[in-house]
This record gives C-alpha cells, sequence and structure tokens, in this order.
C-alpha cells in the first residue's frame, strides 16, 4: 500500500485524492461484486458461444480481395449470433463504425413509401443526419422514408398513448436507442426495453424493431434481442469489441433483417459471401472474448466517479446509487475550468499522448466549442477511457471507458487532483 501512494503520488497524485478515493471505494464493495457476477455470466456465455462453434486457429486466418469462403469470418458471424440468441449476425470490419451499422440495418430494411418511428424522442446527433431530421444528402428522407418521433413523458417514462396514436399503415420500422448517448434522460433497462417493444408489436405485430445498442453491450445479462428486438446494433470500437477491434459494426438479428442488411452493405444478390478480413480476426475474436470484462472495468469507473463528484456537490447522471444501463457516466462541473481540468487529468493518465493537453475547441457540427481527452490505441476507441463535452451549460463532462478498472481509477483520480490544483475543489 505504502508503495503504490509512493508510485502514485510520484505521478502526481496526492494521499488526500488518494485517500478521499479510498473511502468513497468501501462504499462500493457490493455494487463491484455484482457487476463481476455479470461479467462472469457474460463471459461464461462468450466462451460458450465460440466452444459450440469450433473456434480453432484456422478462425484466426487472413483473407484478401473477395474473401469467399472465410471461415474465421462466418464463424465470427455465428458466435456473435449464438451471444445475443439471434438468426443471423453480421459483423465486419467493412462496417466502418456505428453509425454505419445503424445505416445500414435501416435502409436495408426501410423502402420508399414506408415511415420510420422514433418512441424514445430525439436519435443519437450522427442518426439525425441518416434519417434526414437535419437534410443531408443521401438520407433515409431523400429516399422517401418518412419519420415520426413520440418524444418521452417529463418523468422520462414512454409515452404509451402518443406511441399508439404514432403508429400507423405506413409504420414499418421502430427504432429504439438504449443509452442515453448525450441526452439528460435516462438510459433504457433490457426489460424497459422489452416492455417497449412488446406493447409496439401488440399494436402492429409485423412491424421491425432495430436497438440502437452502442454503450449497453454486457452491461446486463440479457440483450434487447432477448427480449423482442429484430435487430441490435453496434460498434466494434465500443463495448463488444473489449478494446482490441481497431474497426468494425455488428448488427445481430433475425435472418430476414441480416440478410437484407449484407445485401445493403456489400450489394444485392452478394450479400454476405463477400467481404475479405484483412487478418483482423484475432482481434475480433479477442476482444469480443475480453469484452465482458471489459465493460465491468468501465462500469466501475463510472460508479467511482459518481462517488467521488456527487458528494463534492457535482450533479452526476447516473447518480452515485442508480442501477446502470451502459457505461457512461456525465458528471455536471458547472464552469469550462472544471472541465477542463477534468480533462486534462483523464488525459494525464493515458497510457497513449499523455503529454498533451487537451482544450476547447471549434468542431464542425457543433455550435459550441468541444473539449475532448482521449489517450486511446485506437483512434476514437470510446471503451478506451475519454471525456468529452461541449463547453456550455451545465458543463457536463461525459465520460466513459477504461480498458482496465484500475486505469478507469487512475484516470478518475487524476482528474480530481486537476479539480483540486485548480482551486476548483476543496477536499
Ligand atoms: C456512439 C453512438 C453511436 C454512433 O457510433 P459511432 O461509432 O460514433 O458512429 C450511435 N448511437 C449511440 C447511442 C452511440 O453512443
Amino acid at each position: 500500500m505504502e508503495q503504490l501512494l509512493e508510485l502514485y503520488n510520484a505521478m502526481g497524485i496526492s494521499p488526500t485524492v488518494y485517500n478521499y478515493g479510498e473511502e468513497a471505494l468501501k462504499r462500493l464493495t457490493d455494487r463491484f461484486a455484482a457487476i463481476d457476477q455479470i461479467a462472469e455470466h457474460n463471459q461464461a456465455k462468450v466462451i460458450s458461444a465460440m466452444q459450440k462453434n469450433r473456434v480453432s486457429a484456422a478462425c484466426f486466418a487472413a483473407t484478401t480481395g473477395y474473401g469467399y469462403d472465410d471461415v474465421g469470418r462466418d464463424n465470427l458471424e455465428r458466435v456473435y449470433a449464438d451471444v445475443f440468441h439471434t438468426e443471423a449476425a453480421l459483423v465486419r470490419p467493412q462496417i466502418t463504425c456505428g453509425t454505419h451499422a445503424l445505416t445500414v440495418a435501416l435502409s436495408a430494411n426501410l423502402l420508399p413509401g414506408d415511415e420510420l418511428l422514433s418512441p424514445v424522442g430525439l436519435p443519437y446527433d450522427t442518426l439525425q443526419e441518416v434519417i434526414g431530421i437535419r437534410p443531408s444528402p443521401c438520407s433515409l428522407a431523400e429516399y422517401g422514408v418518412s419519420y415520426r418521433q413520440v418524444d418521452l413523458l417529463e418523468d422520462g417514462t414512454f409515452d404509451y398513448d402518443g406511441i399508439r396514436a404514432a403508429i400507423n399503415k405506413k409504420t414499418k420500422l421502430i427504432t429504439i436507442q438504449r443509452s442515453k448517448g448525450y441526452a439528460t434522460r435516462p438510459t433504457f433497462s433490457v426489460s424497459q426495453i422489452g416492455e417497449l417493444i412488446a406493447f409496439c408489436k401488440s399494436i402492429k405485430p409485423d412491424v421491425t424493431v432495430m436497438v440502437d445498442n452502442c454503450y449497453g453491450e454486457f452491461v446486463e445479462t440479457i440483450e434487447p434481442s432477448d427480449v423482442g428486438a429484430d435487430m441490435v446494433v453496434g460498434s466494434l470500437i465500443k463495448n463488444p469489441g473489449g478494446g482490441l477491434a481497431p474497426i468494425g459494426g455488428y448488427i445481430c438479428g433475425t435472418q430476414a433483417c441480416v440478410d437484407r442488411c449484407a445485401f445493403r452493405l456489400s450489394a444485392p444478390g452478394l450479400g454476405q459471401e463477400v467481404g475479405a478480413n484483412l487478418g483482423l480476426m484475432t482481434s475480433l475474436y479477442q476482444g469480443f472474448f475480453l469484452a465482458p470484462t471489459v465493460v465491468a472495468g468501465a462500469e466501475k469507473g463510472a460508479i467511482f466517479a459518481a462517488n467521488l463528484y456527487e458528494p463534492l456537490g457535482f450533479r452526476c447522471v447516473p447518480n452515485a446509487t442508480e442501477s446502470r444501463h451502459d457505461i457512461i457516466q456525465a458528471v455536471e462541473l458547472g464552469s469550462e475550468e472544471g472541465m477542463i481540468a477534468f480533462c486534462k487529468g483523464i488525459q494525464a493518465a493515458a497510457p497513449v499522448d499523455s503529454f498533451a493537453t487537451p482544450l476547447p475547441w471549434d468542431m464542425p457540427g457543433y455550435n459550441d466549442k468541444v473539449i475532448m481527452a482521449a489517450g486511446a490505441f485506437v483512434q476514437g476507441s470510446s471503451i478506451e477511457l475519454s471525456a468529452d463535452g461541449p463547453i456550455r451549460p451545465p458543463y457536463a463532462v461525459y465520460f466513459q471507458g477504461g480498458l482496465t478498472w484500475y486505469h478507469a481509477k487512475l484516470g478518475i483520480l487524476m482528474s480530481l487532483q486537476k479539480m483540486v490544483d485548480a482551486g476548483l475543489v476543496k477536499l
């Protein structure tokens, strides 16, 4: 313990900050144990799917060109399908990010004249241009797909009357975003999502339901595909990539939906048959294997942060004690200086680019300056410890990730140290 304190001290963390952290940790034993249990369950689920599909060294061989008969790629898709309990899966490095995966899923399963419904309010920023809520070339709107939205009620619950009224003859696909993203609403639990799906299907049994599963994978022991979703969609540089996948996205769902997605991603007639793995299979398999424990570490970090900052008077979403359904933590720091200090700490604790200083910056697509801290092995990876936020009231930093709990802990302690050093917090 003395040696650890010395090491931390040499890295810039004072004994006062360290001890404040240890006091908070004492209150978290039971919650961390519950997270470990979920990780154990999900670890077994992943290993069991890998065993069932006889994963072997042959699966890690690189393919190039068309990628016909790519054993590793096809088997990885069966592993994903088994973990998510779906008929089929499309898991590809050719899917460049979460937005791309969602775009493929939507545009493959919506035709001109169809209507898309979001019963949970405005979707994630990047999806707004995909749908055409903000006009954009090649949006679904341009192709004649209309869009309807039902906002959540004041208290964050589903507006069932509004949803019943919004579902109509044209409603083809319903999109549900699991994580709050950069909104202030709560993240939905899988069981809440299940209730919403059941309600929608009771009104229109043949409607397709897609869940944007970003940041939610492996936080619970069940996934939205266990409660009726026809497609679950996400990014491999978030939870399911386990920090090792250098690129990629996934769509797990019914055979009919996934077939269409494959035809949309490559070409009609080609579908899942083409798409070389380019030597990425080891990282995609091994990342998926590590993902349950990586997600557990990230979630512990989020809870630790809320339990450090909330007692100091900073509002945290989710708060220090509520249950969690994704890995994102928002901390309202109340000032630009607070956001800068927090992000400096996250950056200073990173294994990569720790020498860089994050500063507020103008970013395309944002009205306010944005600050970002990230020192990641994979560019933009947000399963790695990262923080960002727009410089505007309530000056909230959104942070997430941490490939190991100890890195997340160090990052959060360092953020608090920078707040103390800047005179913004007194312990
Ligand atoms: C990150 C995210 C996306 C988009 O993923 P990218 O990989 O950044 O394109 C979509 N929806 C939600 C809820 C997300 O968190």
